[in-house]
């Protein structure tokens, strides 16, 4: 069904912009630490152009999401300011994207509730996206909060009635649950009006954002340590890419396959010029790793200019960074009091 999933999300990404206002999205990040330029790349920058697009979108800060495989909260809150500075930066707009907190928005976790009457165990121990989070887990007994995340998740996209929520393909079983509980929702409890059920099936729009590697060559990560920042200066972004693994061969192409620490720094360099990867090792050519850390970090530097200045005047402005996140908040509460509301209406709870 990846086939099938993959078609529908072409077919909606050809009419997004046509009937923007048909859609809602929802997408969010972990603050367990800060942002970085694989974020950018591969979700950021979609969820700028399709705000830009016209698409109403809502972003969750899942601040009750780090405590599921962790023993504290970190520099939580920082990590939330950090983010909110991110974004703005780059080009979400608090006016179109509702940006919230998790644990500001009492009704949408109350969700959990009813979610969790709707799937069994069993279906939460196949989940294949909570195997591959405990194979990176070292070991770590897993906690009842992380067996429950793609509860959590569905609540997340269910509470305000996203009906599309951009992912990498192997997120699709997440959106698979979320269907499944919208689904028996409406099976077990009812409707929100007889022709009408109380949430939508949501659609998962595939995005071909590539997978950025850090600078030791695995997947650029919050908790690995290999990340660039956004938030970086030039100069830590040329001293870390000074230090990115290469291999022997001076000769630059461009061959994820067998190639993949040069490749993801000829893909960097592509993805901050807008060139193809194959021009850019061909214009590198024999000029060997040092050549083409050299583009990269100047490619990186200059795209990242303009948002890392806009980045520090918005870090210094603290209190707008917070009264972004209570309007957000507001609004979210008030989508999720609304379908609570509907919900406990649905399930004869409406004392
Ligand atoms: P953690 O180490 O806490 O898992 P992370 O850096 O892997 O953090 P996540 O919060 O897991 O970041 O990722 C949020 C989303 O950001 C992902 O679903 C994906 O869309 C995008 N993303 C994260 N890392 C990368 C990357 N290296 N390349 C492309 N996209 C990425
Ligand atoms: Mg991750």
């Amino acid at each position: 069904t990846l086939v099938a999933s993959q078609a529908r999300s072409d077919a909606i990404e050809a009419d997004i912009g046509v009937n923007p206002g048909k859609y809602r999205i929802l997408t969010g990040d972990r603050p367990t630490g800060k942002l970085h330029i694989g974020h950018y790349f591969g979700s950021i920058s979609n969820r700028v152009r399709l705000q830009n697009l016209g698409v109403p979108s809502m972003l969750v800060v899942a601040d009750y999401q780090v405590i599921y495989d962790r023993d504290g909260v970190g520099d939580l809150q920082d990590n939330v300011m950090s983010g909110m500075a991110d974004y703005l930066a780059c080009g979400i707009d608090p006016a179109r994207t509702t940006i919230f907190t998790h644990s500001s928005v009492p009704a949408l976790n109350q969700l959990l509730l009813p979610f969790l009457s709707l799937i069994t165990v069993p279906e939460l121990n196949r989940n294949p996206t909570v195997k591959d989070e405990m194979e990176h887990s070292g070991g770590r007994p897993m906690s009842g909060l992380m067996l429950t995340f793609p509860v959590h998740q569905a609540a997340d996209i269910l509470f305000c009635k996203a009906n599309l929520v951009p992912v990498g393909k192997d997120q699709l079983p997440h959106i698979e649950v979320t269907r499944l509980i919208a689904r028996r929702f409406d099976e077990r409890y009812g409707r929100a009006t007889p022709d009408q059920p109380v949430f939508p099936e949501p659609d998962a729009l595939l995005s071909a954002a590539p997978s950025i590697l850090g600078l030791d060559g695995t997947k650029m990560s919050k908790s690995r340590h290999n990340t660039i920042q956004i938030g970086m200066t030039a100069d830590e972004t040329a001293k870390l890419i000074k230090k990115a693994k290469t291999d022997a061969d001076r000769h630059i192409t461009y061959d994820p396959q067998n190639r993949p620490e040069v490749s993801n720094l000829v893909m960097l360099t592509a993805l901050a010029t807008g060139e193809k990867p194959e021009d850019v090792a061909a214009r590198i050519g024999d000029g060997g790793g040092g050549a083409l850390k050299k583009a990269c970090t100047e490619a990186i530097n200059e795209m990242f200019a303009p948002i890392r200045a806009r980045r520090l005047e918005l870090e210094a402005d603290q209190g707008y960074l917070r009264q972004v996140l209570h309007e957000g908040n507001a609004r979210a509460n008030e989508i999720a009091d609304a379908t609570l509301r509907d919900v406990l209406a649905a399930m004869n709870m409406d004392y």
